[in-house]
């Protein structure tokens, strides 16, 4: 090995030591919600504007839809079941309060 390869050795090491996905038994043993009172939801939100990040997926920045799938992690955010499957892939903590999920 040269040095360069070294180099190379261990950054790669490093990247995979970084990585810290979580378990995809993990992510299925969180709660899973259907969104059905969405125009309680709205009306609640017009109230109060404090309240709209509450209604929104934090990963994609899409509000909630009537029917969406909604996982709650154990700090209490809620995400699309899909959106925080792939967050989760790559990373192991709430991408809101970086609270790690194990
Ligand atoms: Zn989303
Ligand atoms: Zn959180």
């Amino acid at each position: 090995m040269n040095p360069n390869e070294i180099y190379d050795f261990f950054t790669n090491l490093d990247l995979e030591a970084n990585k810290k996905p979580v378990s995809q038994n993990l992510v299925e043993s969180l709660p899973d919600t259907q969104v059905t009172n969405l125009a309680q939801t709205q009306r609640q939100g017009a109230a109060s504007s404090d309240n709209k990040e509450e209604n929104k997926c934090l990963v994609c920045m899409c509000e909630y839809e009537e029917g969406d799938m909604v996982k709650t992690l154990p700090c209490f955010h809620k995400y699309h079941k899909e959106c925080i499957a792939e967050w989760f892939k790559r990373q192991n903590f709430c991408p809101f309060c970086r609270s790690e999920v194990k």
